[in-house]
C-alpha cells in the first residue's frame, strides 16, 4: 500500500484491455502521478497504448462508484455494505422461492475478465443459483472462435495463436491487431512486431471491409464483403486440394478428418465464392498458394470473422487452412501456449480428453443451445418478457453493459424494467445498472490484487505476472470474492452474515482435490497462509506445468515477471479431443457448411453495417474517461464516398441508419477506407439514457450500432450475436 510523500513506483498488469501490458506507476501521496509502460516488462517490453495511461482517470472518476446504492423511489441512493446485503437477502431469496431456480439470471461483462475476484469466483455464484440462464459478453465477441478451437482440439481455450516474430507470412482477416494488440491472441505492441516482419523481408496481408490501422502498415489490402468470409476461405481450402497443396507437416500423424474436409468444401470453387465475398478467383488462389507455399506463416482471424452468421465456419476455416498447408503447431506458423497456471489443456492425460460439447441444455424461448456452460446474451430479453415456468424474474449484473453492448438494447432496457428484482456488480450507474434495485460496486483496479487467468492461454510468449493493490480500498468494502461468496450465501439460504473466510475455506478443499488429487493435504498446507483467489492462484501455480509459487512471481513484480520463453510445438500432449487427435472435420461443422452452400448465391444488399474498434475505447465503459474522451468525435458513420454522393451526403451530415423498425442517427465521415457499400459505426456508444451516472461520456453520447441490430440473428452454433454485415438503409436526417 502507498502513502508515501516522495514518489514511488509500482508495476501492474494493465486491466483495461486482453493485450495485459505491464505498466509502471508513480504514486506521491496517495496519488497516481505518471503512468508508463514497464520496459522490463518480459510480454509487453514497455509497450503501451493510450488506455493504459488512462487507468488513472478510471481510479479517479468521480462518477466510479464507491459505496453501495439502493433504489428507493426510483431514486439511486447511497447505502452501506451491510444495508446493500440486506436489501439483496429481502428480495432475491423469495423469487427463487415462488419461481424456481432458472427464474434468476446471470450475465458477466468483458472487465471480469480482469478482476481475479470476479473471474475465479463468479462460478462459484453460478452453482448456487443452479440456474441455466447464464448469459455473457462472449455471445457478442468470441464464441464461435472458442467452438471451433474446443472441436478442433479438445478445449475451448486452446487457441492456435501466430508466431510473430518467427513467422514470414501474416494474414489477417477481420481483425485490426494495430489497434486492438490482438484478440484471443494477447500481442502486446503488435504494430512494433508487424514493422519487424517486414523489416526481415516478411508479409503482411490484411483483407477487411474497411482499410484499418492494421491495413495501413501491410503489405497488401483486400476488401471483402462483411459475412462472407466463410466464402473466401472454403474456396482457399477448395484450392489447396484442387491443387495439391496440401502438406500437414510434423501433426499429419495427429490429424483426423482430411478427406471429409475436401468433399465438403468441393462446390466452394474460386469462381463461385469470388462474386459473394467480392475477391477474385485469382485473388482467392493466390493467397491459398502463398500460404502452402511460405515457409513460415499463419492465417490470423478474429471479431468480424466471428460477430457474423458462419462465424463458426469461417473461424473453423481458418485453423483448417492453417492445418492443412502444415502451419500448425510449428514454429513460424501457429503455435500454443502453456500457461503457468488454469490452463485446462495442461490438466488431465496429455493428449487426449473429454473434448467439447455443446447443447446441454437449450435456452426457453428460442430453443438455442447452451455453448461452454451459457445461452446466448440475445436471448435475454425473451427469457424476461415470455411467461412461464422458468421466466427470468430477476437479474444479476456482473461487470457488464448489455443495453449498449447487445442487439436491441431499447427492447433489453424495457425488459429490465420489468423484473421482480436486479442486483449489479459494477463500478459504474450506467444504461444497464440504472435499472438494478441494488448496485455493489466493484474494486478500483489499483486497489486489487490480479493475476490473469484466461490471457496468459492466449499470449504471443509465455510468462508469469502478478499485481499488487497500489492502494487500500474504502473502508467496509469487501474484496470482490467476498462479495460474491456473501451473495451465493444469501442465495443458499445462508445469510448475508455468513463469513466469507468460512465459505471459501469449505470451496478451496474440494479445490485442492481436483488440483492435486492425491496430494490435496500438501497442496491445502503448502497455501494455508493464504485466502480467497491469492490462495487459487498460488495452488494453480504450484500444480502447472512449471511448479512455480505466488511467492516466486511475486518477487519478480519490479523485474517484468518471469519469462518462461517463446512458444514451442505442443501437438500430440496438447490435445484434449475424445481421439487424441486434431479432429478437423466435426460433424456439426461439415453440416452448417450445407447451409453455407445453400447462400452462396444469396442475395447482396445494397448497403450493409460493420463495427469498428478504436485504440481510445473499449467496449462501452471508458467513455467516461477525460484523457481517452477528448479529441475528434469517435463515434462516427464511416461511408464511402460513392454511397455519400449516391445519396446526397457530405462529411458533417446527420444520418438515420435503419433496419426496419429500428434506427439511429449518427454523423457521417466521408471516406475511402471504407469498402462501397458498407458503413461503419463503432460499438457501445449511447449514452443518453436517464439515470445513469456518467457525466463525460453524456457530454458527447454518440449512437448505439447495437440499437439497429436483431437479436434473432445469431449463428446457430455458437449463438454468437450478428453484429455485422447487417443490411440498413441510410438517408440524411430531416
Ligand atoms: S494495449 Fe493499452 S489498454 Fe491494452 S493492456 Fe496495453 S496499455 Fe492497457
Amino acid at each position: 500500500m502507498v502513502a508515501s510523500m516522495t514518489p514511488t513506483t509500482h508495476h501492474r498488469i494493465c486491466p483495461l484491455c486482453e493485450a495485459c501490458c505491464g505498466l509502471e506507476i508513480k504514486v506521491q501521496d496517495n496519488k497516481v502521478i505518471s503512468i508508463r509502460g514497464h520496459e522490463a516488462d518480459v510480454l509487453s517490453r514497455g509497450y503501451i497504448c493510450p488506455k493504459g495511461a488512462a487507468l488513472k482517470d478510471l481510479h479517479e472518476d468521480p462518477d466510479r462508484l464507491r459505496t453501495p446504492l439502493i433504489k428507493r423511489a426510483g431514486e439511486h441512493v447511497p447505502a452501506t455494505w451491510d444495508e446493500a446485503f440486506a436489501e439483496i437477502e429481502r428480495r432475491l431469496p423469495p423469487v427463487l422461492a415462488a419461481h424456481g431456480r432458472d427464474s434468476v439470471g446471470v450475465v458477466v461483462g468483458n472487465p471480469a475478465a480482469h478482476k481475479i475476484g470476479l473471474l475465479t469466483y463468479f462460478g462459484k455464484l453460478a452453482r448456487a443459483l443452479g440456474t441455466k440462464n447464464i448469459f455473457s459478453a462472449s455471445t457478442l465477441d468470441q464464441m464461435p472462435k472458442q467452438l471451433a478451437s474446443g472441436l478442433l482440439f479438445g478445449h475451448w481455450l486452446s487457441i492456435a495463436l501466430p508466431d510473430i516474430e518467427r513467422t514470414d507470412l501474416l494474414i489477417v482477416l477481420g481483425a485490426n491487431p494495430v489497434v486492438s494488440n490482438g484478440s484471443m491472441w494477447t500481442v502486446p505492441d503488435f504494430r512494433g512486431k508487424a514493422k519487424a516482419l517486414r523489416a526481415r523481408g516478411g508479409e503482411m496481408i490484411v483483407i477487411d471491409p474497411r482499410r484499418t490501422e492494421t491495413a495501413a502498415l501491410a503489405d497488401s489490402h483486400h476488401f471483402i464483403r462483411p459475412n462472407s468470409d466463410v466464402f473466401l476461405l472454403a474456396a482457399m481450402v477448395h484450392t489447396l486440394f484442387a491443387e495439391n497443396l496440401i502438406a500437414l507437416g510434423s501433426v499429419a500423424n495427429w490429424v483426423q478428418g482430411v478427406d471429409e474436409v475436401r468433399a465438403a468444401t468441393l462446390p466452394f470453387t474460386p469462381e463461385v465464392c469470388a462474386a459473394r465475398c467480392n475477391i477474385s478467383a485469382e485473388t482467392i488462389r493466390s493467397l491459398a498458394r502463398k500460404m502452402a507455399h511460405a515457409k513460415r506463416a499463419a492465417l490470423y482471424a478474429r471479431i468480424g470473422t466471428c460477430t457474423q452468421e458462419y462465424g463458426t465456419l469461417a473461424s473453423w476455416l481458418v485453423d483448417v487452412i492453417n492445418t492443412l498447408t502444415g502451419h500448425l503447431d510449428q514454429i513460424g506458423g501457429l503455435l500454443f501456449a502453456k500457461p503457468a497456471a488454469f490452463g485446462s489443456n495442461t490438466q488431465g492425460n496429455a493428449g487426449m480428453g473429454k473434448g467439447i460439447s455443446t447443447g446441454r441444455h437449450h435456452s426457453r424461448v428460442s430453443q438455442a443451445p447452451e455453448v461452454y456452460g451459457e445461452l446466448p446474451i440475445a436471448c435475454m430479453a425473451e427469457e424476461m418478457e415470455t411467461a412461464g415456468a422458468g421466466q427470468v424474474r430477476a437479474l444479476i449484473t456482473v461487470a457488464s453493459n448489455p443495453v449498449l453492448s447487445s442487439p436491441d438494447g431499447p427492447r433489453l432496457s424495457a425488459a429490465l424494467d420489468k423484473l421482480d428484482f436486479m442486483l449489479s456488480l459494477d463500478i459504474y450507474l450506467n444504461e444497464t445498472t440504472r435499472h438494478a434495485d441494488v448496485i455493489l460496486p466493484g474494486i478500483s483496479p489499483l486497489e486489487d490484487f490480479h493475476y490473469d487467468v484466461a490471457f496468459p492461454q492466449m499470449s504471443w510468449r509465455n510468462h508469469a505476472r502478478v499485481s499488487h493493490p497500489l492502494f487500500e480500498r474504502p473502508e467496509h468494502q469487501p474484496e470482490e470474492w467476498q462479495t460474491i461468496l456473501k451473495i451465493a450465501a444469501i442465495v443458499q439460504g445462508k445469510g448475508a452474515q455468513t463469513d466469507a473466510n468460512a465459505l471459501d475455506d469449505a470451496a478451496f478443499e474440494q479445490a485442492a482435490q481436483r488440483m492435486a488429487g492425491a496430494h490435496a493435504a500438501e497442496l491445502m498446507a503448502a497455501t494455508a497462509h493464504l485466502r480467497g483467489p491469492r490462495r487459487m492462484v498460488d495452488a494453480a501455480l504450484r500444480t502447472g506445468p512449471y511448479g512455480l509459487s505466488l511467492s516466486e512471481v511475486e518477487a519478480a513484480r519490479d523485474v517484468g515477471g518471469i519469462d518462461l520463453g517463446e512458444l514451442a510445438p505442443r501437438i500430440p500432449e496438447l490435445l484434449r479431443t475424445p481421439s487424441g487427435k486434431v479432429e478437423l472435420a466435426p460433424a456439426s461443422l461439415i453440416q452448417d457448411l450445407a447451409r453455407a452452400k445453400q447462400d452462396l448465391n444469396g442475395i447482396r444488399p445494397d448497403l450493409v453495417i460493420i463495427g469498428r474498434r478504436d485504440v481510445r475505447t473499449n467496449n462501452s465503459w471508458m467513455h467516461n474517461l477525460p484523457i481517452l474522451a477528448k479529441g475528434p468525435f469517435r463515434c462516427t458513420a464511416l461511408v464511402h464516398p460513392q454511397d455519400a454522393t449516391k445519396r446526397g451526403m457530405k462529411d458533417g451530415d446527420t444520418v438515420t441508419l435503419r433496419n426496419g423498425s429500428r434506427s439511429v442517427q449518427a454523423i457521417v465521415h466521408v471516406t475511402d477506407e471504407m469498402m462501397p457499400g458498407v458503413v461503419s459505426l463503432p460499438h457501445g456508444w449511447g449514452h443518453n439514457a436517464a439515470g445513469a451516472r456518467l457525466a463525460v461520456a453524456s457530454e458527447r453520447p454518440g449512437s448505439n450500432i447495437n440499437a439497429l441490430l436483431d437479436p434473432n440473428l445469431r449463428d446457430p452454433l455458437s449463438g454468437n450475436s450478428v453484429l455485422g454485415g447487417v443490411p440498413i438503409t441510410m438517408t440524411l436526417a430531416l
